[in-house]
């Protein structure tokens, strides 16, 4: 969940542990998960959009559970 004041981003907090994660100067300064997916007209949430975030340990968590894998690749360049 993300915290703004003046559109600046002020706070994060994992949705599902509740930890705070860091953030310097309007940026999240550690792993996070970001979250914005809007439901389309054939789901049971149509035009339904619905934001959280996750620490890296809840989505380490999280994946972890998954019957079939992340697929997972190395990036040469990080923004
Ligand atoms: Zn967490």
């Amino acid at each position: 969940m993300k915290k703004f004041e003046n559109h600046i981003l002020k706070e994060v907090f994992c949705n599902k542990c509740g930890k705070q994660i860091k953030v310097e100067n309007g940026m999240i300064r550690e792993g996070c998960f970001e979250v914005k997916q809007t439901f389309g007209y054939f789901s049971h949430k149509d035009g339904e959009t619905q934001t959280w975030d996750l620490c890296e340990d809840c989505y380490d968590e999280f994946v972890h559970s998954f019957q079939i894998p992340v697929t997972s690749k190395e990036e040469t360049e990080l923004i």
